[in-house]
């Protein structure tokens, strides 16, 4: 199988989280992804760690793409930010909006992610690869499917080269959007994002926050397991994979995972697509 693979991280909280991830990319490195992203917390919370995660992959020869989320932020510590990212080299970007912290009221002066990408380009041109977040099962906060949509094909417009999506575990959902967003005049590539399915209740509750669908007969079925944890993993496995095989075959122009900062399961489902 030939298809573009990309991985994310979170910033690691501690010395030790920082050597065992360490551990994990090395292992994740022989998948040989285009590219890891570290992600970046709300209101800049994981800025030091997040670039010192950046700098680390960067110093191993790998392509580091750090997310940069624009909320409750200035133009000029946005400026300053993307003039570090180019004097360490990157290359290519995550821009997002981001949530706003709770109790931090002031959206700053970016703010949506059209806006962000748009200062990018205009402060630093074709420099950065701009990627976006996409939602086939839409953002929890749209109006509407259709100001979703129309919100994507702006960040498009304003400048992104390709999308990676909210996980999801139905195809359909991903494309429909594609087709979507295609009659809207979107070329860009729209990658689907892969959550692996590692324990079920803590997915479940992810989930909810970030409006991702879990199907009924999945759901129903994760809770027969109980806590039997070696069926939910070879569960989660199965489905997880026939998900990823679903979305090759209707033509997804490669994977990003979200490793969770494990190599596990993302090495036993690309293996499995590749065997
Ligand atoms: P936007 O594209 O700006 O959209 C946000 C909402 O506003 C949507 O509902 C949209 O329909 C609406 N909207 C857009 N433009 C307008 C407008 N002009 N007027 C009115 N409504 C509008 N979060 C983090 O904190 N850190 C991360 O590292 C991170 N990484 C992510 C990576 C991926 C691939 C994805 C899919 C999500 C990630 N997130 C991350 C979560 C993301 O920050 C949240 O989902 C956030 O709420 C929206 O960010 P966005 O860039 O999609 O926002």
């Amino acid at each position: 199988m030939r298809t573009e693979l990309s991985i994310e991280f979170f910033p690691p909280q501690t010395p030790e989280g920082a050597a065992k991830l360490k551990g994990e990319r090395a292992k994740l490195a022989e998948l040989k992804p285009v590219f890891f992203s570290v992600t970046y917390g709300a209101g800049g919370s994981t800025q030091a760690r997040t670039f010192e995660t950046i700098k680390e992959i960067g110093a191993e020869g790998h392509q580091a793409a750090p997310h940069l989320s624009c909320i409750g932020s200035t133009k000029a510590g946005m400026r300053d930010i993307l003039n570090y990212f180019k004097n360490e080299g990157i290359r290519r970007i995550v821009a997002l909006r981001g949530d706003l912290p709770s109790g931090m009221a002031d959206p700053g002066e970016l703010r949506y992610a059209n806006e962000l990408v748009e200062f990018i380009r205009a402060e630093t041109g074709d420099w950065f690869h701009l990627e976006v977040a996409a939602y086939p099962e839409w953002h929890p906060q749209a109006k509407s499917p259709k100001d979703d949509l129309q919100a994507f094909a702006r960040k498009v417009k304003a400048g992104a080269n390709s999308a990676i999506t909210q996980y999801f575990y139905n195809a359909d959902a991903y494309f429909h959007f594609v087709d979507e967003a295609r009659a809207l005049g979107v070329e860009i590539p729209i990658v689907p994002g892969i959550m692996p399915i590692g324990s079920f209740s803590k997915l479940a509750r992810f989930s909810d926050a970030c409006g991702a669908d879990l199907p009924r007969w999945m759901r129903k079925k994760f809770e027969s397991f109980g806590d039997d944890s070696d069926s939910i993993r070879a569960f989660g496995l199965d489905v997880v994979t026939e998900l990823c095989e679903r979305l090759l075959a209707g033509g997804a122009p490669g994977l990003h995972f979200y490793s969770m900062n494990q190599a596990a399961l993302t090495t036993e489902i690309w293996n499995r697509l590749n065997s």
